[in-house]
């Protein structure tokens, strides 16, 4: 059976000319980029050479580019950083409550040293007002995080006028831009961010590497120390091979976004179209319109999202019931709960999240085979006779 991957969101096959690229800095080129003889400089420069090829991606300078080990580390190093960095100004933290994990729980992490954490409420689709960013800015207030689009259900933020609140009141503020960078324009002048957070393998990279932007002049606490690599903001050994698949995969992505983009979106909205013609009581999650190219994701009444994810992986099927981190856990996802969703319909989601692989054929297999599932999870479903 042909396996169909609908799970992009949560991670990306390596491009194999991302491979390719990588593969002389395991062997041939594998010199320390600190150490100073000619196989070593050349790593160092292949480094150099990623670190512009990020930055180019995000209309940043090189000198702001800090790579990390992925996603979860740069949003620690923004959030942790200047909190650290800024104690003696304030201790207020405004955020979303549809952040990543990797936001949330060092939000907990810091309220429970003294920092206060203001969670903006969202509507409906999961959007926050930037008037609320702004009412709830105090003079305690030295950074404001809200993730440029949801993992879970694709809504893209008010980044821009966050950012421009922001900048007026002269607060930090971080975007987390896992799922867009490279997938959408993102521009770290016209986000007006100070911080922002990307990942390698959401965009056809490696895994276990991603980059932090730092606007120049931003203060931050290293999270990591020992060596100077990385300008002292982040010691130890730098991954060389993950960081030149990155920005290899930044490259192509530079090269293919506008247009697969333009095409996922085609592909996203037959699928949500056909989802909803096809089976009854659907419900789309997230904004109809300012979403991500690649996410659908719905609510299916009377059926578990488990049972859902089970049966479509016996046709080959590979999807997601939400954040791939929170999908072995049963708790109902944080993000649908903040929408207003009731537990119960926040337990029939899946999402599908296409990719670059993905073709107009997988989209009519997964509207082939999910009504029949459904059909058939419905008849035993206790979830439905409870309504009868
Ligand atoms: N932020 C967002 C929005 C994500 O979707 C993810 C991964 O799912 C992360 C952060 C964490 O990134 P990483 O897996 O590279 O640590």
């Amino acid at each position: 059976m042909q396996r169909i991957y609908l799970d992009h969101a949560a991670t990306t096959a390596t491009h194999p000319d991302v491979v390719e690229a990588m593969l002389p800095y395991f062997t041939d080129v594998f010199g320390n980029p600190s150490s100073i003889y000619g196989c070593a400089q050349e790593a160092k420069a292949a480094v150099e050479e990623a670190r512009a090829r990020v930055a180019g991606l995000i209309g940043a300078r090189s000198s702001e580019i800090v790579f990390t080990s992925g996603g979860t580390e740069a949003d620690n190093y923004a959030l942790k950083g200047v909190a650290y960095a800024n104690e003696h100004k304030g201790n207020h933290i405004i955020t979303s409550p549809i952040e990543h994990h990797a936001v949330i729980e060092t939000c907990e992490f810091l309220s429970k040293r003294g920092f206060t954490i203001t969670y903006l409420p969202v509507d409906e689709y999961g959007l926050v007002d930037p008037q609320d960013v702004k009412k709830a800015i105090t003079d305690k207030t030295i950074m404001v995080s809200v993730m440029h689009a949801s993992n879970e259900i694709g809504t893209i933020e008010p980044v821009e006028e966050i950012g421009k609140i922001a900048r007026e009141a002269g607060t930090c503020f971080h975007s987390d831009a896992v799922q867009t960078a490279g997938h959408i324009p993102v521009n770290v002048d016209e986000l007006g961010v100070d911080l922002l957070s990307i990942s390698g393998h959401k965009l056809y990279g490696p895994k276990g590497v991603g980059a932090l932007y730092v606007r120049r002049g931003t203060r931050l606490f290293s999270l990591m120390h020992g060596g100077e690599q990385e300008k002292r903001r982040r010691a130890g050994t730098e991954n060389v091979p993950g960081i030149v698949g990155l920005g290899k995969a930044v490259e192509l992505a530079g090269q293919e976004m506008t247009a697969e983009a333009e095409r996922q979106k085609c592909l996203r909205d037959r699928l949500i179209k056909g989802l909803i013609d096809g089976i009854d009581h659907v419900r789309l999650n997230g904004h109809p319109v300012r979403r991500l190219p690649n996410n659908v994701n719905v609510s299916i009444d009377f059926v578990e999202g488990e049972a859902m994810l089970l049966n479509l992986d016996m046709e080959g099927i590979c999807a997601s019931t939400g954040s791939a981190c929170s999908s072995s856990s049963l708790q109902p996802s944080h993000v649908l709960l903040a929408l207003g969703l009731p537990p119960e319909q926040a337990h029939c989601s899946l999402r599908f999240s296409l990719g670059r692989e993905n073709s107009e054929q997988d989209v009519d297999r997964v509207l082939e085979a999910l009504p029949a599932i459904v059909t058939r999870l419905r008849a035993m479903s206790p979830l439905l006779r409870a309504t009868e």
